[in-house]
């Protein structure tokens, strides 16, 4: 069957007088209608590039989408013109960041800039645009939008602004909602009630999610499968459950062991010493060496190939597959 999103072998690559920074490289994924994906990994492990790119929104220069395809709804968008990337990001793709602030305008307040895209994108005249509005900001869990409408972003709180922003995102229908961080900003409260609305949302208007996370907690109840990214790269991909249940990957193993817990003590968080790698100089063979408990000498030489497991599971490592059971037998011995 066709999927909503089919992306296959995409570099995002930035470059530089002195070096290539590979940003995204080489991944590969597929998204269904309905379905929510969560994109794990802590910052610069290049997720937030990957949804960059998936918006066509890699600054350019310095960066490029080098290679690889991006198949939406059967269309390439890696070989569309601008003025039809504009048409699908106001109504088939759209996006919420973690800093609602950044995307919406301080200056017009937040019913103007909602009715903006009922009249812009839906061609809707004036009053129906305000009917929408109103009504959009009701679903989302405003409550009296009669006359919040009228108020500007700064007027709100944090949770409020990450609402309209939703509101906004929703407002055209989208097949495709991108979520980066959208809770990272919030209180755990608010955090819990944004992720519900967003679940809440999704089952009413069956739309794909893509929910990008360094917290590996906030898409354990929305995502159906996981994608853990390091260094550009995929290290495992599988159903929620069995990342759960049986992660693979160290640093899965790692991410899990750093989601923030009420009777965790602040300073266990860290579970994964060390930290990412600069994209400007990714260490030898697996990326993820340096910081592996489990390191074997091939680690350091050869970068492992991403071998999908009997349980559908895809992971990058040598502890998987033949190559890498032949090793810890030698490094036993
Ligand atoms: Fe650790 Fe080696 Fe697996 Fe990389 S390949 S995650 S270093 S065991
Ligand atoms: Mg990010």
């Amino acid at each position: 069957d066709e999927k909503l999103l089919d992306i296959k072998g995409l570099k995002t690559y930035f470059f530089t007088e002195e070096v290539t920074v590979r940003a995204v490289d080489g991944v590969d994924l597929q998204l269904g209608k309905g379905e929510t994906l969560g994109i794990v990994g802590e910052s610069g492990c290049g997720k937030s590039m990957m949804s960059l790119s998936i918006m066509g929104l890699v600054p350019s220069p310095p960066g490029k989408i080098v290679e690889g395809s991006i198949n939406f709804k059967g269309k390439d968008l890696c070989k569309i013109s601008g003025s039809e990337y504009r048409r699908i990001r106001g109504n088939e793709i759209s996006m919420i960041f973690q800093e609602p602030m950044t995307s919406l305008n301080p200056v017009f307040t937040i019913g103007k800039q909602l009715m903006e895209v009922f009249q812009y994108h839906q061609k809707l005249p004036k009053k129906e645009a305000k009917e929408k509005a109103v009504k959009i900001l009701r679903l989302v869990g405003i409550s009296m939008p009669e006359s919040r409408i009228h108020e500007y972003p700064n007027q709100l709180s944090g949770g409020m602004r990450q609402r309209v922003m939703i509101a906004m995102a929703l407002a055209c229908n989208p097949d495709l909602l991108i979520a980066d961080e959208p809770t990272t900003a919030l209180d755990v409260t608010i955090q819990a009630q944004i992720l519900k609305l967003m679940s809440d949302l999704k089952a009413e208007f069956n739309t794909s999610i893509i929910l990008i996370t360094h917290n590996l907690g906030v898409v354990a109840e929305m995502a159906e499968k996981i994608m853990v990214m390091y260094a550009g790269k995929v290290m495992e991909y599988a159903d929620t459950k069995t990342i759960f249940n049986n992660p693979k990957h160290p640093y899965t193993e790692g991410l899990l062991d750093s989601i923030p817990n009420i009777d965790k003590p602040v300073e266990r968080l860290s579970a994964i010493p060390g930290t990412v790698p600069s994209p400007h100089h990714f260490p030898t063979g697996c990326r993820f060496h340096p910081r592996c408990k489990y390191a074997m000498p091939v680690c350091l030489e050869k970068e492992p190939e991403l071998i999908h497991l009997e349980d559908n599971t895809q992971v990058r490592c040598w502890k998987y597959g033949e190559e890498g059971a032949h090793e810890s037998r030698t490094t036993a011995s």
